[in-house]
């Protein structure tokens, strides 16, 4: 532990969605084991998604604290009590949602000028780029936090840099993304949407971004050297200083997808459902299904995953988010009776799935997957082969890492992304019944590709494991930022 004259104190401030809230937390537990006391600044609802398992780390004697700012909702026109992107009752109002959260900074500015003493370091998500003038007001030294794989950094970087997707003829034109380590291809339509849209919002937005991550120290990044070796070298030539310091939910082993972590050890409903399927099924035979927190897919392409998941024969837990959970599909469910036909050989979970405790389950074979990062790096840390899915952000990057460079994944094969904020637009289905079942047929085959898949899965949540133990790479990683953050501010 560090004496009272060098004690640091990091600042964490997420952007106010799970697969944001999700990694900070692990973060703060990790900056905390190492000595550090940290407080996260939270919204009042998103402190109560929390609390229990800060709970657990301060009774383990870490120094982990929330510093929560009322959430504007009113004020940026959101409906009250959306303060988590996943609580939006529509794509529609996300600028709204970023607009209420750059509504922050003055709360923040206020509590930080009234403090006896500043904190040593502000941790700042990377999509509040405002942070960077609060960090500069009350010099305090910031760096940022990237969520994503150096591999779609560096996939950005040179796409962005080159231009290369704005010389192409169509949507659907494939180009070879310059100067990687691998040959690696995209179409416009699989890009982030900051990046083939051609507006000012997003241009602006993406300038914000850059110039948060020029005016930093440098950037934390949930990944693992040894995942993406050369593509961390490769950002690192074109970055600030680079920390790779994940997976973040693995540092914690302790609680690392352990059912029943609550303090009583009790299991809630959906776990102990769960739990029961998972144990009464074979090694490595369940299919893992889930969109991450913010999917609005239409009923239309459910019903196809839903017939393609019963024509595989394969055991499936199904998780319809919050969102996909919409009336004509639990009509449609009703009406085909689909719980009752598949009764002893899927169970749906509707709203929120306890993910890292399935994927880490023996039962667990495949994880069909959107490809977000958290889910992606939560199947590697459990070696869980993946089927990808892509929708939109990043997802179509992190797909290409799966399945060409890592080869733990098949692709279900849809070519273009959807627009985030459209997706009620029209009942599109891109992926059919048949490609569903196909996907999950190749991934758990038992011939000499499976085996090979299911190896490298092994080989890979190994490096994994080594990485974030004492002396791994993510561990040093770590331990030289918190190191450098102590010798500036002393
Ligand atoms: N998650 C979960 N249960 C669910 C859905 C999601 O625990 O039913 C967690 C998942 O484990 C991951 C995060 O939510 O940590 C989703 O983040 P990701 O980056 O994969 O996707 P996003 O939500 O950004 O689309």
């Amino acid at each position: 532990m560090a004496s009272q004259s060098n004690q640091q104190h990091f600042l964490l401030v997420p952007f106010m969605s799970q697969s944001h809230l999700i990694p900070f937390i692990e973060m703060a537990k990790l900056f905390a084991s190492n000595g550090v006391i940290v407080t996260v600044v939270l919204t009042p609802l998103n402190a109560e998604r929390f609390n229990m398992i800060v709970d657990q780390a301060k009774a383990s004697n870490l120094k982990i604290q929330f510093h929560l700012l009322p959430f504007p909702c009113v004020e940026a026109g959101l409906p009250k009590g959306c303060e988590n992107m996943d609580t939006l009752p529509s794509p529609k109002y996300q600028p709204l949602f970023f607009a209420a959260c750059n509504m922050l900074k003055e709360p923040l500015e206020n509590w930080l000028s009234e403090l006896e003493k500043l904190p040593t370091c502000i941790v700042s998500d990377i999509c509040l780029p405002w942070t960077s003038n609060v960090a500069s007001k009350f010099n305090i030294p910031r760096v940022v936090f990237h969520g994503i794989s150096c591999f779609t950094l560096l996939c950005s970087h040179n796409i962005n840099l080159s231009k290369v997707h704005e010389r192409v003829d169509s949507m659907s034109t494939l180009f070879v993304v310059p100067d990687l380590p691998d040959t690696i291809e995209f179409t416009k339509a699989q890009l982030p949407e900051a990046m083939k849209q051609d507006s000012e919002a997003w241009k602006e937005a993406i300038d914000q971004f850059k110039e948060s991550e020029l005016s930093s120290q440098g950037i934390l990044v949930n990944t693992f050297e040894e995942l993406e070796k050369n593509y961390v070298r490769g950002y690192e030539k074109v970055a600030k200083k680079v920390w790779c310091i994940g997976p973040l939910s693995l540092h914690d082993k302790l609680t690392f997808g352990k059912f029943g972590k609550d303090d009583k050890g009790l299991i809630n409903d959906s776990e102990s459902e769960c739990l029961k399927f998972l144990i009464s099924n074979k090694a490595c035979s369940v299919i893992y299904v889930c969109f991450g927190s913010l999917s609005f897919i239409p009923a239309s392409q459910l019903k196809e995953l839903a017939l393609g998941l019963e024509a595989s024969n394969h055991p499936f837990i199904w998780v319809i988010g919050k969102n996909d959970c919409s009336v004509e599909l639990e009509k449609w469910l009703k009406e085909e009776n689909f719980g009752e036909r598949n009764k002893g050989r899927g169970v749906i979970i509707k709203g929120w799935a306890p993910q890292v405790e399935i994927l880490s389950h023996p039962s667990t074979g495949g994880f069909l997957s959107h490809c977000g990062w958290n889910s992606t790096l939560e199947a590697i840390s459990c070696g869980v082969p993946m089927i990808t899915w892509p929708l939109f952000a990043e997802q179509f990057f992190n797909e290409k890492l799966i399945v060409q460079v890592l080869k733990i994944g098949v692709r279900i094969g849809v070519e273009v992304g959807v627009d985030p904020m459209d997706t009620f637009k029209d009942e599109k289905v891109l992926v059919k019944k048949e490609d569903v079942k196909m996907a999950i047929e190749k991934l758990m085959e038992n011939g000499v590709e499976g085996e090979q898949r299911r190896n490298r899965a092994k080989e890979i949540k190994y490096m994994a494991y080594k990485a974030v133990e004492d002396g791994g790479s993510s561990d040093s990683n770590c331990k030289l930022f918190i190191q450098e953050i102590l010798e500036q501010s002393s």
